[in-house]
C-alpha cells in the first residue's frame, strides 16, 4: 500500500517501513563512525525501538559490538495497516544487526510485567550467562503494577499552583497561551508509580536474584531538567517529582546490589514521548536553532555515542553534584540558555519561523515516523506487513 502519515494529536497513527529503514541506517551510520572498543559486549535496552532507547541499541551494536537484546511496545501490522515506527525500526535494526554478523533479539510486550522480566531472564542466562549494561529507557503514559494488578495513569503537571506559558500547536504552527491546572496529591503518586524509579528497581531485582547480573554490570536510566522556562511544568511538576524518584532508585540499586547505576540527564530531543510535553515542543524549536548556529547540535544517537564514549565507557564520568551524568551540558551551557531566554518572550506566530528551527522540528517529527525522508519514494507500494527476525515474543 502507499503509507501517507496520519497525524492524531501528538502522534502519527501511520509508519513507513522504507523511512523506518533510512533513519536507523543513518543513525547506525553514525554510531560506526565512534568506535568504543572498551564498551559493553552484552546489553540489554529496556525501551529499545524508539528515541533514546533505540540510539542505545545501535550505539551497542555498532559502536562497540555488542550482542543486544531490546524490549519495547510496539504494534505490528494487522489487516493491512501499518505497524507502528517503533516496530519497523527493530525489523530494520534487526536486519542490518544481523548483516554485520552481531547477536540481536527482541521481545515486545509490557515491560512493567514480571512475565516479560521472566523472559528476558531466560533469555540472557541461556544465550549469554550475564549482562554488562542494563539501559532503562521507557517512557510510557501507564503502568499495571504486577503486584497488586492496579493500573496507574501519568500526567505532565505543575505542582502547588497552575502553570501559564506560551506553547506551541506542532501541527498548526500556531503560538498560543497554555494554561495548566496544578496536579493533585493522587496525580502525583501515579506520575511516580509510572516515571518514577520502581520498575526500574524490580528490573534490576530480578536480574540480580537470576544471578545474571556481573560485578561490572552497568546501568543507566535516562532523565531531563532543561531550562527554568519548562520548570513548572516538568522539572518541578508532576514528571519532575517522578525523575527525582528515578535517582532514589539509582543510588538504592547501586547500594543493593553494589553495581555501577547511573542517571544520565540527556537534552531535549524530538521523541514521541518530548512532543506530548506542553511548552517542550516551542523550547525546543528555539533551541535547536541557537545550537546548531554555535555547531553544538544533537540529536538522541550523538547524545548516547557521547554519552557511551566520553562518559560511561572510555572518558570521565564527570558526574554533578546529584551524582548524575550530564550529557544536556551543552545544551545547558549559559550562553545557550541566555539566547533562549532572550527569544521566547518575543516568540510569536508570525515570527516562529524566523526566531526557531520549527520547520526542522516538524521534519524530525515526520521521520520520527519514517516520513519525509531523503532517497525515499513514498508514492511506491510498500509492503506493511514486515516480520522482526528474532523476535522472541
Ligand atoms: P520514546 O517514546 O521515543 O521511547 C519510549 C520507549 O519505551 C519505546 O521503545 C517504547 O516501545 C517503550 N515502551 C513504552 N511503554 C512500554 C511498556 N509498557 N513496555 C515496554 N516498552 C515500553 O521516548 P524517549 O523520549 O526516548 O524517552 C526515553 C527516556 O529518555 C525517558 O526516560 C525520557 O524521560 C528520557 N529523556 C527524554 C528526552 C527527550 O527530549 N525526549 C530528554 C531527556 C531524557
Amino acid at each position: 500500500m502507499i503509507i501517507e502519515p496520519k497525524i492524531r494529536g501528538f502522534v502519527c497513527i501511520t509508519a513507513h517501513p522504507e523511512g523506518c529503514a533510512k533513519k536507523v541506517a543513518d543513525e547506525i551510520a553514525i554510531a560506526k563512525a565512534s568506535s568504543i572498543e572498551s564498551g559493553p559486549k552484552k546489553v540489554l535496552v529496556i525501551g529499545a525501538s524508539t528515541g533514546y532507547g533505540l540510539s542505545s541499541r545501535i550505539t551497542a551494536a555498532f559502536s562497540c559490538e555488542a550482542s543486544t537484546l531490546g524490549v519495547f511496545f510496539e504494534r505490528p501490522s494487522s489487516n493491512g495497516k501499518p505497524a507502528s515506527a517503533g516496530w519497523y525500526n527493530t525489523v530494520a535494526f534487526e536486519n542490518e544487526a544481523t548483516a554485520a554478523g552481531l547477536y540481536a533479539k527482541s521481545i515486545n510486550g509490557d515491560a512493567f510485567s514480571n512475565e516479560i522480566k521472566e523472559e528476558v531472564i531466560q533469555t540472557i542466562k541461556e544465550d549469554w550467562g550475564t549482562v554488562d549494561c542494563v539501559i532503562y529507557s521507557l517512557a510510557s503514559p501507564r503502568r499495571t503494577d504486577p503486584t497488586t494488578g492496579n493500573t496507574y495513569k501519568s500526567c505532565l503537571k505543575p505542582i502547588g499552583s497552575s502553570f501559564s506559558n506560551t506553547s506551541l500547536d506542532t501541527n498548526k504552527g500556531l503560538v498560543e497561551s497554555v494554561s495548566i491546572e496544578p496536579a493533585n496529591e493522587e496525580d502525583i503518586e501515579n506520575t511516580v508509580k509510572v516515571m518514577g524509579g520502581e520498575d526500574w528497581e524490580l528490573w534490576m531485582e530480578a536480574l540480580s536474584n537470576a544471578g545474571v547480573l556481573n560485578e561490572d554490570t552497568k546501568t543507566v536510566a535516562y532523565s531531563y531538567i532543561g531550562p527554568e522556562v519548562t520548570w513548572p511544568v516538568y522539572k518541578n511538576g508532576t514528571i519532575g517529582t517522578a525523575k527525582l524518584d528515578v535517582e532514589r532508585a539509582s543510588r538504592a540499586i547501586h547500594e543493593k546490589y553494589g553495581i555501577e547505576a547511573y542517571v544520565s540527564v540527556n537534552k531535549a530531543v524530538v521523541t514521541q514521548a518530548s512532543s506530548a510535553i506542553p511548552v517542550v515542543p516551542l523550547y525546543i524549536s528555539i533551541l535547536f536553532k541557537i545550537m546548531k548556529a554555535k555547531g553544538t547540535h544533537e540529536g538522541c544517537i550523538e547524545q548516547i555515542v557521547r554519552l557511551f564514549k566520553d562518559r560511561l565507557y572510555e572518558g570521565e564520568l564527570n558526574l554533578d553534584s546529584e551524582g548524575r551524568i550530564r550529557v544536556d551540558d551543552w545544551e545547558m551551557d549559559p550562553d545557550i540558555q541566555a539566547e533562549v531566554a532572550s527569544i521566547w518572550p518575543s516568540v510569536t506566530t508570525d515570527n516562529l519561523r524566523e526566531v526557531s528551527d520549527f520547520d526542522a522540528y516538524q521534519k524530525e517529527f515526520l521521520e520520527l515516523f519514517g516520513f519525509g525522508l531523503e532517497g525515499i519514494d513514498y508514492s511506491q507500494d510498500v509492503e506493511v506487513d514486515r516480520p522482526i527476525q528474532s523476535l522472541i515474543s
